[in-house]
């Protein structure tokens, strides 16, 4: 069987024609910009907030440029300073000790279980060294919230939740974002919505909300936002609150408006995407796949797997073959920063102690994207691909 897959890993589907068409709407009317308003008119931007903040159960939304913006808004929200320690996860993406490092904090790496969530036990036995966690879902793993929130409000760490690849999961029926005292959002194109760039931020607490709006740039035009707290709550803010300006356009919030609406069905379409990787890849030996808990409904715009305890050769050999067969995996235990991929100690700028067991997960850990240009043939024949390449691998070790 040498059967090569053809499609494209990083193909995302076009925009809906809704969303193209109020894109079209706004360009003609030159009012990008989201205070830029006709008489009665509501900005598309605001519209946004308002409605994602609805899909959520949040009591306020914010639109921002980018989910790193978003993370980076979050902390100055809370008034993190600089020098201040913040527990993060030692198993995510580049942006997320990159928003810590930009208020001038110091990320405190946590562990990364099997589960490829955050390792609760680490993070209690570190809870003493910091007032904030920056909890990331890293690639959509929901770590035990109950547990978790139960830790943090022992410990007195409030929650600052990256929902980068969790945008429309849910734990326990409580949405992804809401547990934590500020959710953020993507929109970046490998997200769950594509503006390109962009980001939102959830919050019920209504001085955090405030401060965030401000901090976005929103000048003194705070009364032109759908999703924010009433005036009253600027007046106590608004003279102790820098503008760090990173606004979203009424351009890509009238991109997103449409696939908001439609977020449910995608989620599905790539849950189905996933379950059918995820069978095609069982019983695979050495093959470790990930455990996902009843608690926990997740969005499977990416899979991973374990290969754990495999020489670094014979993971290399794997990737190999599965890139000539058209099948690009992505490594987390890869010693140098590539792509996307890079791990905690890769982050110099932030001091770290070695973490051996989170290290042998890290190592084993296999990522992979999964496009909804992908059919379900698509998905099975990937599995197949992968099931069979990685068994040759293992029987030659
Ligand atoms: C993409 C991503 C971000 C940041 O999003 P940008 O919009 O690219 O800034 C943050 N956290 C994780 C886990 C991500 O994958």
């Amino acid at each position: 069987m040498t059967e090569v897959f053809k499609g494209s890993f990083t193909q995302q589907e076009p925009i809906p024609d809704e969303g193209i068409a109020a894109a079209l709407e706004v360009l003609k009317s030159g009012r990008l910009h989201r205070y830029n308003v006709a008489e009665g008119e509501l900005a598309q931007a605001a519209l946004l907030e308002q409605e994602f903040a609805a899909a959520m159960g949040a009591r306020f939304c914010l639109a921002v440029a980018s989910g790193g913006y978003a993370m980076g808004c979050a902390l100055r929200a809370l008034d993190v300073k600089p020098g201040a320690r913040v527990l993060t996860n030692a198993f995510t993406l580049a942006p997320v000790p990159g928003a810590i490092a930009s208020v001038g904090a110091v990320p405190v790496f946590v562990g990364v279980t099997e589960d490829l969530t955050i390792d609760l036990e680490d993070l209690a036995a570190k809870a003493s060294q910091a007032d904030v966690l920056m909890l990331s879902h890293m690639r959509g793993h929901l770590a035990d919230m109950d547990a978790l929130m139960a830790l943090c409000r022992a410990e007195n760490i409030q929650v600052i939740e990256d929902c980068a690849h969790t945008m429309g999961a849910s734990w326990r029926g409580r949405m992804s974002g809401t547990d934590g005292i500020i959710g953020c959002y993507s929109t970046q194109t490998y997200k769950h919505m594509n503006s390109g760039e962009g980001g939102l931020l959830i919050t019920d607490d209504a001085e955090v909300a405030a401060r965030a709006i401000i901090l976005s740039g929103s000048y003194m035009l705070y009364e032109r936002h759908l999703a924010a707290p009433a005036p009253e709550v600027f007046e106590r803010v608004k003279y102790d609150t820098p503008n760090v300006s990173g606004r979203m356009d009424n351009l890509r919030a009238a991109i997103l408006r449409p696939q908001l609406g439609n977020l449910t069905a995608q989620c599905e379409a790539w849950n189905a995407r996933y379950r059918c990787v995820e069978e095609g890849l069982a019983a695979t030996p050495g093959l470790t796949c990930v455990r996902r808990p009843d608690a926990e409904h997740y969005v499977g715009s990416s899979i991973q797997f374990l290969l754990l305890d495999w020489p670094d050769a014979k993971i290399n050999e794997v990737l190999a073959r599965c890139a000539a067969r058209g099948v690009e995996l992505k490594w987390f235990g890869g010693a140098e920063p590539t792509g996307f991929t890079s791990r905690y100690d890769s982050w110099r700028y932030a001091p770290s102690a070695p973490m051996p067991k989170s290290d042998r997960v890290l190592k084993g850990i296999l990522d992979m994207r999964l496009p909804l240009t992908f059919s379900l043939q698509d998905c099975a024949l990937i599995a197949q691909i992968i099931k069979a390449e990685v068994s040759a691998v293992f029987q030659s070790r």
